[in-house]
């Protein structure tokens, strides 16, 4: 199916905030009780872009941002896109074994962090080609750091520069189908694209109270709640993690919110509950989730419990929300939806390559990413030829066309939402001088979704605790190894495949 959108902008900035004429409030911070008016944010983005204008180098200068979910992640993010910057959202809890690469392969030029995350960012040799770094709280002794306060005091830029469609506008870190994180390049086009799809289906309004309770630097945050809402005139309110079912609830609450951004182990946390505590959630009209699989029977108790339709989407760092249920058609629990307007989509067979009703999905429109950021500083496609990206998630389609998600044939671990390479946690692994082989595999949870699992080979007398202590201080806290057993070997195809069944059938005998 194709549509044909009346309206095209190709900055997705512009694209964001072309409507925004009201005084309404704009951004609420729960827990802080900040909150911003349109005008305030606008304003702020521009004088951002402004101060990012006179500094920058090229037309690709990339802006990290290692922020939460705060009033100044929304307004750099959009100022940087104002002036023509590139996005590169960073995990505020990340590692600098995480950092480095990141910022060497993107060749960050600004940065827009805490004190606390810049004393970290700025002692890595990749921080010796940053140019500018607006801090959040304090100042730090070298001058290339700017308070951001000092920085938004430029004259605002009310014009962006002319940005075609195709240059990029973010990177977005995913994991991918295979191996280590990547890059995602995410174009203008492609994000205001699947602004233009998601809207199609799923209708926010001025009078929306929205909550963001996913970081705005992941897709289902930025995509679903942030931009959407911003663009519809409504009211975001974000929160700070740790985010438990009594806050979910006193937000619904004290901020009377009308549509819910949720993720799986959350809603699951909820339904364990199975009531909403004499909190009154009446306000609501729609609960959505995203991210990873929502149990059917987790849906329908949720909905049970705050008495609203609970659904879910599908969609991926590669190719943004790709399915969802378009508002007021009756939720079916165990379903994503319906493709979303202007968005092919195939269901193949993974052995036979035969297209069918079951299968992996393939998808193909114009929110598909052009490819990832290789170590050359160049664009590697992730389509085939006819521009499919495979994605590596099985469905089948039902006789109405609703499409419920079967299995999944790549390796990415979701915990709680957040996506863990076990690519990455193997080579953490194999850098223990006492670890001679290893492979990570998710493991079913009834809280978090999936937890990683390490499987381990050991050649020097090392505490099991110690190897999984010695990565957790490499890595961010959600992909910490929840579970380590040592073995005697791991089996591995010819082609040094690990087989993982194989393991859990035989791999017992290990310590846990
Ligand atoms: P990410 O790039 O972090 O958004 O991860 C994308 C992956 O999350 C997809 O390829 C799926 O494996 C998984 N995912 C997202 N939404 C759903 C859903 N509703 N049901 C099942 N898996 C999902």
């Amino acid at each position: 199916m194709t549509t044909t959108y009346g309206h095209w902008t190709s900055n997705l900035a512009e694209s964001v905030w072309q409507n925004v004429t009201s005084q309404r409030t704009a951004l609420i911070e729960h827990s802080s009780g900040r909150s911003y008016r349109y005008p305030e944010l606008k304003q702020a983005a521009e004088r951002f872009a402004a101060a990012l204008r006179s500094r920058l180098q090229g037309p690709d200068d990339v802006v990290a941002l290692v922020c939460d979910n705060t009033a100044e992640f929304v307004v750099a993010y959009h100022g940087t896109l104002l002036a023509g910057g590139v996005v590169l959202p960073l995990e505020p809890l990340g590692t600098s074994d995480e950092w480095q690469p990141v910022l060497e392969r993107c060749r960050v030029a600004h940065v827009v962090a805490s004190a606390k995350a810049w004393r970290q960012l700025s002692a890595l040799p990749a921080a010796a080609s940053l140019r500018s770094a607006v801090m959040l709280d304090e100042l730090s002794s070298d001058d290339r750091t700017i308070r951001w306060h000092q920085w938004l005091t430029g004259p605002a830029v009310d014009a962006s520069p002319a940005v075609g469609d195709e240059r990029p506008a973010l990177l977005a870190t995913s994991s991918g189908s295979l191996g280590l994180p990547k890059q995602i390049v995410l174009t203008h086009r492609n994000l205001v694209s699947n602004l233009d799809q998601i809207g199609a289906v799923h209708r926010l309004t001025a009078d929306d109270v929205v909550l963001a309770t996913t970081p705005f630097r992941h897709i289902y945050g930025m995509q679903m709640a942030m931009n959407p809402t911003l663009r519809a005139g409504g009211t975001l309110v974000t929160v700070r993690t740790p985010f438990g079912v009594d806050d979910l609830l006193e937000v619904i609450e004290t901020r009377k919110i009308t549509v819910a951004y949720l993720v799986p182990s959350l809603l699951a946390e909820l339904a364990r509950c199975g009531g909403t505590g004499g909190r009154d959630t009446s306000s609501l009209r729609l609960v959505y989730s995203g991210g990873a699989p929502l149990p059917a029977n987790v849906a329908q108790s949720c909905a049970r419990v705050l008495g609203v339709p609970v659904v879910q989407g599908y969609g991926m760092t590669e190719a943004g929300c790709t399915f969802a249920p378009a508002d007021g058609t009756p939720a079916v629990p165990t379903s994503i939806g319906k493709a979303l307007p202007d968005t092919e989509i195939r269901l193949v067979d993974p052995v036979t390559g035969l297209d069918g009703e079951t299968g992996e999905i393939w998808v193909r429109g114009p929110q598909v990413s052009p490819g990832f950021l290789g170590e050359d500083g160049a664009v590697h496609s992730l389509t085939d030829d006819e521009r499919w990206l495979h994605t590596g998630d099985v469905a089948r389609c039902e006789r109405d066309g609703h499409v419920t998600i079967i299995g999944r044939i790549k390796q990415l671990i979701k915990y709680k939402g957040h996506q863990i390479a076990p690519a990455e946690l193997e080579s953490v692994l194999l850098g223990h001088p006492d670890v001679a082989d290893a492979v990570v595999v998710g493991a079913p949870d009834e809280v978090a979704g999936e937890i990683p699992v390490a499987f381990v080979v050991l050649s020097g007398p090392v505490a099991l605790s110690e190897v999984s202590d010695f990565v957790a201080c490499r890595v961010a806290p959600y992909k910490k190894i929840r579970s380590i057993t040592a073995v005697d070997r791991i089996p591995r195809s010819a082609m040094g495949k690990a087989l993982v069944h194989q393991l859990n059938d035989d791999g017992a005998g290990g310590t846990r």
